[in-house]
């Protein structure tokens, strides 16, 4: 579903990230670790088509991301079909970025009525589904401003669900939520996991990475220093900069 082949990111003379070789399968579920500024948001941002690689082939499902391959060269995409590729995959950040002035239910309807112009009772039935299955359900005509940390995450999870991509990318999920409120979200997220969604989480949840995740994968400075089953790499961890980064977060 996801193929990096020695990526590499600079901004101006910052190479961020540097020659990035990584594969996750259809219906796996990749965790991302990894210090602050090693990478993993821009390499996520790299995937969803908000940065465009330097260096190297990312692809998605088959599909070249930023650039469109004609004769042996390489074209930039252009915006349109870009925008296209980017439906088919789900973000869902530290913060939790609803519409403040939408309800739950209207946050979810609003990209698949407006991108994919389907009828507003079939977009409306869904988007109670998804909240039901984020544990909602009774939560549909709230503003965000008025639901916990947690369940503004959940909602966001089921705004990406709605329109119905191959692909989530989960960038620090957790990280903003207070203590008690992180394991509803994880939940949510192990359920879709279940459910054979393809998946990159950078998490510092290793307890997460260990029950859900197929591959771990540590990066430090731009580099992928380590890579493997997470139970490998948690339990005998080779170098010592993961070493250090575990003791820290476990
Ligand atoms: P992480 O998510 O692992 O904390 P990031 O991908 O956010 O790391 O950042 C990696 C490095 O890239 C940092 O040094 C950051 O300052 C730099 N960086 C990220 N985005 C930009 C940008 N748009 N312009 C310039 N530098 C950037
Ligand atoms: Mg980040």
């Amino acid at each position: 579903m996801v193929l990096a082949e020695m990526v590499s990111k600079s901004f101006g003379s910052n190479e961020v990230l540097k020659s990035i070789s990584l594969e996750v399968k259809r219906g796996e579920v990749m965790c991302l670790v990894g210090p602050s500024g090693s990478g993993k948001s821009t390499f996520l941002r790299c995937i969803n088509h908000l940065e465009v690689v330097s260096a190297g082939r990312l692809s998605v499902d088959g599909d070249l991301v930023g650039y469109r391959e004609a004769n042996g060269k390489l074209y930039e995409l252009a915006p349109r079909e870009a925008a296209r590729q980017r439906r088919d995959i789900g973000m869902v950040f530290q913060r939790f970025n609803l519409f403040p002035h939408m309800t739950a239910l209207a946050n979810i309807m609003e990209a698949p009525q407006r991108v994919k112009g389907l009828p507003k009772a079939q977009v409306e039935k869904s988007a109670r589904e998804l909240l039901a299955r984020v544990g909602l359900a009774d939560r549909a005509d709230y503003y965000p401003a008025h639901l916990s940390g947690g369940q503004q995450q959940r909602v966001a999870i089921a705004r990406a669900l709605a329109m119905e991509p191959k692909l989530m990318l989960f960038d620090e999920p957790t990280s903003a939520l207070d203590p008690e409120l992180v394991g509803e979200v994880l939940d949510v997220m192990q359920g879709l996991a279940a459910s054979g969604m393809t998946m990159i989480v950078v998490t510092h949840e290793m307890g997460f990475a260990r029950e859900v995740a197929d591959s771990l994968v540590f990066m430090d400075a731009g580099v992928v220093v380590e890579s493997g089953h997470p139970d490998a790499v948690l339990s005998n961890p080779q170098h010592g900069r993961t070493q250090a980064f575990l003791s820290k977060v476990l």
